[in-house]
């Protein structure tokens, strides 16, 4: 699913802070932001800038930020993330539509061609983070030495890239999915990798680009073509074998996933978690010289959908792969009720006995799932 950075949402309620008289919390949708006292009414519209936006700081509407503006990506702004303010978290920054006239513009068109209930509907599933210049923030690794230089592609277009919607901006699942099972597991804190297969006879070879079996033999096999994917990127086949930096062929070779998915002989691509001393800020605090692929899910590259959650278990089984913690398989009911319901519940012990990252929640019986980050990570990770 395409993050929505950037939407435009109704108040769904104004709650008053004990003992403060200049700010109050609005409440959007499952999220909970603190604005400044009087600027908002319930039901009122405003312009929704999700944790994780980075606003440029040419736009005079965030000004009032300037103190806070940080250098990112050789770009200076405004990096949104979680506060906690006066003991309440406060996530989000919300600004009256009124500010806005470029974003009236659009709804203005909606509504004369909708109407107006139909357009604020649709407006709250649009994004606007292009119009606004906003970008997605993102951390800045400074991969192996070495990384740049390795070719990559844009990760093959058959393959459905790893992407999971926040819990707070599906405030209505807990009532539309009340009785459906869901598979619960630990969310990882890692970088995401796949790990694909394609035959020789699929019709999806052609798309990807031509490759030297001399210099990749690991590339290409005699039955059909491996590769190794970050989230975004197909990375060539190297033999990289330093220690720091994320190490995905390393991972995927000493793995045996080449033979392993080329014995399958089947269209498939792994997704998984790799976790280790050098992938992010080593969260799940695993040794030096650590790496390991927790699987979290398998695309039928022909089919192009997910195998169900008990079928990728039993594939990482098969292919002698770690899956990521699995808590059980529930009623969506009887896991959580409500967006706090299920933060709370996000809040609890991963692997290493660490405070966990969060949870991840996928339908058995479709594609859909979604994630729950617990405030606490957030907050402790400056997210
Ligand atoms: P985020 O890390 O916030 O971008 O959330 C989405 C990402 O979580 C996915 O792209 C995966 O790389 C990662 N992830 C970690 N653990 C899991 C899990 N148990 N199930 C699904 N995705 C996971
Ligand atoms: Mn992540």
């Amino acid at each position: 699913m395409l993050r929505r950075l950037v939407t435009v949402r109704k108040v769904t309620d104004i709650q008053p802070i004990k003992g403060a008289d200049r700010i109050e919390i609005a409440l959007v949708d499952g999220w909970q932001c603190i604005v400044k006292k009087d600027g908002f009414q319930k039901g009122q519209l405003g312009v929704f800038f999700e944790i994780d936006s980075f606003l440029p700081a040419e736009d005079p509407r965030w000004a009032f930020l300037e103190p806070n503006f940080i250098n990112w990506n050789g770009h200076r702004g405004f990096r949104v993330k979680s506060q906690k303010m006066r003991g309440h978290i406060s996530q989000g920054l919300l600004i009256p539509l009124g500010d806005f006239p470029e974003l009236a513009g659009i709804l203005k068109k909606l509504e004369d061609e909708h109407g107006r209930e139909e357009a604020e509907k649709l407006s709250q599933k649009s994004s606007f983070e292009d119009v606004l210049k906003v970008q997605k923030w993102e951390a800045m690794h400074s991969k192996t030495s070495g990384w740049s230089e390795i070719p990559k592609e844009p990760i093959p277009s058959f393959i459905r890239k790893t992407d999971q919607e926040r819990c707070q901006n599906l405030p209505d699942v807990f009532e539309e999915w009340k009785d459906e099972i869901f598979q619960e597991s630990t969310k990882m804190d890692g970088s995401s990798m796949t790990a694909y297969f394609v035959r020789n006879d699929s019709d999806k070879l052609p798309e990807l680009s031509e490759a030297d079996a001399a210099k990749q033999p690991t590339a290409v096999l005699p039955n059909g073509r491996f590769g190794v994917c970050s989230r975004n990127v197909d990375i060539a086949e190297d033999n990289n074998n330093s220690d720091t930096g994320p190490q995905y062929w390393r991972v995927a070779k000493r793995n045996k996933l080449p033979e392993q998915l080329a014995g399958l002989n089947r269209n498939l691509a792994v997704q998984g978690e790799l976790c280790g001393a050098t992938v992010q800020s080593n969260f799940e605090g695993f040794p030096v010289g650590f790496h390991v692929f927790f699987v979290f899910a398998v695309w039928d590259i022909d089919a192009q959908k997910y195998l169900p959650p008990k079928e990728t278990e039993a594939m990482a089984k098969q292919l002698g792969l770690r899956h990521v913690p699995v808590i059980g398989y529930f009623p969506l009911r009887e896991i959580a009720t409500s967006v706090p319901d299920l933060l709370q519940r996000a809040e609890g012990i991963g692997l290493n006995k660490r405070k966990r990252e969060g949870i991840v929640l996928k339908h058995v019986g479709s594609d859909f799932s979604f994630k729950a980050i617990s405030n606490s990570y957030l907050l402790k990770h400056g997210k």
